[in-house]
């Protein structure tokens, strides 16, 4: 996505950041609601961050052993969410990867159920296409996948109950675990409709299979304590397995898996399923992360609502005007804009998108000062950096863009 192949142009390259903005290497200065797709909670050079990370680089970049940050970065991700371990890696990708494993040693199954248009990272099994019927076993979705991994992932339209049901119904004992974003944003924004994830977790439940909530993108991010915050926290239920990353590695390379204390002593070296990583728990990482969820507290999610509101709000209203049509959908402070007329409850809805109009809109945004994810099928990322001056870019911006779209 960041060489423009969605959009076309020429790529920006950043030379650095600061709060809400980049300047790329010609001196050009952007608004940025991209926030490195989602981890810049605080905006680009935070000072206490940066002094924060400083220090930790002076006292050495990583040892190999055991650290305080990576501790207290845990007991942080475990006092927010209902996981009761976690084990800390390097990205989103080995996270999933990571809990896929651990469910499938801890049930002894194989099948890993996932949800079309939800990226959970470039994990083999999880870059499956939908085979030809629902409940079928997929096929790889890249070349480079063989047939034998994707062969035991199941692809399902997402918000569809009655897939879920028809897919335990047919693979049920065979099922290791389901994997789904706790709200989509990979393929624009798509919250879960109400009581969706609570039904997936009694599904799982029911058939003996974990439930894995990935909230890489989501988790820090949609609330204070992720999107289950939004949900399971109020309908009382908990994941079994949760994947995290972006925000609590504070623009850093940091990420975790983490869930039932039964589930996670399955783990080496406690128990028999192998995982392990040489920069694991990086103190210079743990410290960036740990130091971003200190400061985020309700204040920050507060002014992320705030400033969300006001952009998607002024999205809409602007594109109204111009006669494109659009649908502004958003999960907790995450949000984006669909170029599509029709509501969008799943990746074939996402896919009615005039892209056409979005390239043209992204275009005269950046034109006029405002990075946006090169993407229609993304969503827009705001920081606490964010403050009046950099919103009213942003608003200034979207008439001229949206006529553009128009144009198109
Ligand atoms: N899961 C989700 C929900 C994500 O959004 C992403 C990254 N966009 C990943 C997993 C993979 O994370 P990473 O890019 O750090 O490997």
């Amino acid at each position: 996505m960041r060489a423009f192949n969605a959009v076309g142009g020429t790529p920006r390259f950043m030379a650095s950041g600061s709060g809400a903005r980049l300047t790329d290497v010609d001196g050009q200065e952007y608004v940025d609601l991209v926030g490195s797709w989602g981890p810049m909670l605080l905006g680009h050079a935070h000072p206490e961050v940066q002094a924060a990370v400083v220090a930790a680089v002076a006292r050495g970049t990583s040892y190999g052993t055991p650290t305080e940050p990576e501790v207290e970065l845990a007991e942080e991700i475990v006092g927010r969410t209902p996981v009761e371990q976690v084990r800390l890696v390097s990205s989103g990708t080995e996270a999933t990867m990571s809990a896929i494993r651990l469910a499938r040693g801890f049930t002894g199954r194989d099948v890993v159920v996932k949800f079309a248009g939800c990226y959970h990272g470039h994990v083999d099994p999880l870059l499956a296409a939908a085979g030809s019927g629902l409940a079928t076993l997929a096929v790889p979705g890249t070349p480079g996948v063989p047939e034998s991994a994707a062969a035991l992932t199941v692809v399902l339209p997402y918000n569809d109950r009655s897939a879920v049901e028809a897919a335990f119904a047919q693979h049920g004992d065979r099922i290791a675990c389901l994997i789904t974003e706790a709200a989509p944003g990979n393929m624009g924004v798509v919250p879960p409709e109400p009581g969706f994830n609570g039904f997936l977790a009694e599904t799982c439940r029911a058939h003996g299979a974990l439930f894995v909530s990935d909230e890489v993108m989501t988790g820090f991010r949609a609330s204070r304590q992720g999107y289950w915050g939004l949900d399971g926290a109020a309908e009382g239920w908990a994941p079994d397995l949760m994947t995290f990353g972006k925000v609590m590695g504070g623009g850093f390379p940091a990420a975790a898996f983490g869930g039932r204390a039964d589930v996670m002593a399955m783990l080496a070296p406690d128990g028999p399923v192998y995982q392990a990583g040489t920069l694991s728990g990086n103190p210079v990482a743990a410290t960036a992360g740990l130091t971003t969820l200190r400061l985020a507290d309700e204040g920050v999610y507060e002014h992320l609502t705030k400033v969300g509101d006001a952009i998607r709000l002024a999205a809409a209203e602007a594109l109204t005007q111009a006669g494109v049509p659009h649908v502004v959908q958003s999960a907790g402070t995450m949000f984006s804009v669909f170029f599509t007329g029709q509501p969008v409850r799943d990746f074939a809805d996402a896919s009615t998108q005039d892209t056409a109009a979005f390239a043209a809109f992204f275009h005269a945004m950046l034109d006029a000062g405002v990075y946006l994810p090169p993407s229609a099928y993304e969503a827009w990322f705001v920081s606490s950096a964010h403050d009046d001056a950099a919103v009213e870019t942003v608003l200034a911006a979207l008439p001229c863009a949206a006529r553009a779209a128009a144009a198109a």
